[in-house]
């Protein structure tokens, strides 16, 4: 069984450190400039350049979204960026605009393409055409199902073939909508969605305007427009058999705690099924994991699916039962510390659990201590503590708790 890519989404430093230390193969970031916004979710050119170091060093590849559907006015600054990108060493670059494609063979011809989802592409011929281009790798629209993606890889055999197994799913064709840029000014075909499908609709009408029908289940309102995220955790056998060489994570925007969860579940699963091949399991555990961080509602979207339509959660935003509490800063050896960065509130005795690479441990929390040396009984959002531990830790574990 070829072992496959696992590539994470790395919005900044931090989250590359964290998809490097819980497991990832790969990962994609987006770069400051070049979908022509600043965006959170994107890198500066000289944090880049010590992100591609560090995972270089472990052997892990670095990715560079540029998926935006270049105007005119936009390309010469794009053709600043793109040699920049090549001169630090990133590993490829993810369009989805021809005219990117065309000015990078120009400027940059040994540096690898990948066309990105937003490309779409759902068929054999287009991937063929797309080879014929120059294009290294396809990240599949996620519309196809493991049965179209199996006869692309029997067809066209020697394309990477890269697909999400994880994360947000659009209610349009990957990213063709306008409803962001609509809403505020951040347009998805600029690479710059701001999710408005999760936002929360009211139907009015005209001459009532203060008397809403409240579409409504339960107690909330409804997210009409709201896809379920994409979870394929329990399929890697039948993902790894349809060909493909890349399993990929959406979510660029999402938190380290994210990453770190995500991360480490798909690596552990990954390693299982490698390894067991025909006995593998899928352990209940890995997608009670996947239950703990935020999400809404999970489906396997089109991946067994003959239907052309997505599939929505009405009643649900955002559901999780754990929340991040913290991140390892530094461990102290000869004291057997660890001095954390605390994330929402803690409060001594709290049951926090610390997630290594390969393990849980539980966190005994009696014993909180400021930098100062002095006992606590509670910390909040960007405290540093002291809590006691004595094995030793990596830096960027991150630690969780039960949502109160
Ligand atoms: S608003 Fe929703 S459907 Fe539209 S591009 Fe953004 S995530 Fe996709």
């Amino acid at each position: 069984m070829e072992k496959p890519e696992l590539l994470i989404p790395a919005g900044n430093l931090e989250k590359l450190r964290t998809a490097i230390l819980y497991g990832a193969d790969a990962v994609y970031i987006g770069v400051e400039g070049l979908s022509l916004r600043a965006s959170s979710s994107e890198m500066s050119m000289g944090d880049l350049a010590a992100g591609v170091n560090e995972a270089h060093a472990k052997g892990i590849k670095v990715y560079a979204a540029a998926n935006t559907f270049a105007r005119n006015a936009d390309l010469e600054h794009a053709a600043e960026i793109i040699p920049k990108l090549a001169a630090i060493g990133i590993d490829a670059i993810i369009v989805s605009d021809p005219g990117m494609i065309r000015l990078i063979h120009t400027l940059t011809p040994d540096l690898p393409i990948h066309l990105s989802t937003q490309a779409n592409t759902t068929n054999i011929e287009a991937v063929r055409f797309w080879r014929d281009q120059g294009v290294r790798r396809i990240i599949l629209a996620r519309e196809l199902n493991l049965k179209e993606i199996g006869e692309i890889t029997a067809a066209v055999p020697g394309m990477e073939l890269e697909l999400f197994v994880h994360g947000a799913m659009c209610m349009a064709y990957s990213g063709r909508c306008f409803l962001s840029a609509f809403r505020n000014r951040r347009s998805a075909n600029e690479g710059d969605c701001s999710q408005p499908c999760r936002w929360e609709y009211l139907l009015h009408e005209s001459t009532r305007p203060n008397d809403p029908l409240v579409l409504q289940e339960n107690e909330r309102y409804s997210y009409l427009l709201s896809s379920k995220d994409l979870c394929l955790l329990e399929y890697l056998p039948e993902i790894l058999a349809s060909g493909v060489t890349s399993l990929k994570i959406e979510g660029r925007m999402k938190s380290a705690y994210y990453v770190a969860i995500v991360t480490r579940t798909y690596r552990q699963a990954l390693a299982a099924l490698i390894q067991q091949k025909e006995k593998y399991n899928c352990r209940p555990e890995w997608i009670e994991e996947l239950t703990k961080i935020s999400n809404r509602g999970y489906t396997t979207g089109f991946a067994f699916s003959k239907e052309k339509i997505n599939e929505t959660n009405p009643e649900i935003k955002y559901i999780q039962t754990h929340e991040p509490a913290g991140t390892v800063l530094q461990y102290d050896p000869v004291k057997k510390m660890m001095l954390i960065g605390v994330r929402n509130h803690l409060a001594a005795g709290d049951a926090l659990e610390l997630l290594l690479p390969d393990d849980k441990v539980l966190i005994n929390t009696h014993t909180i201590i400021d930098v100062h040396g002095k006992t606590l009984q509670e910390a909040n959002n960007d405290n540093q503590i002291y809590l006691p531990l004595e094995r030793a830790v990596p830096v960027g574990a991150v630690l969780r708790q039960k949502v109160k």
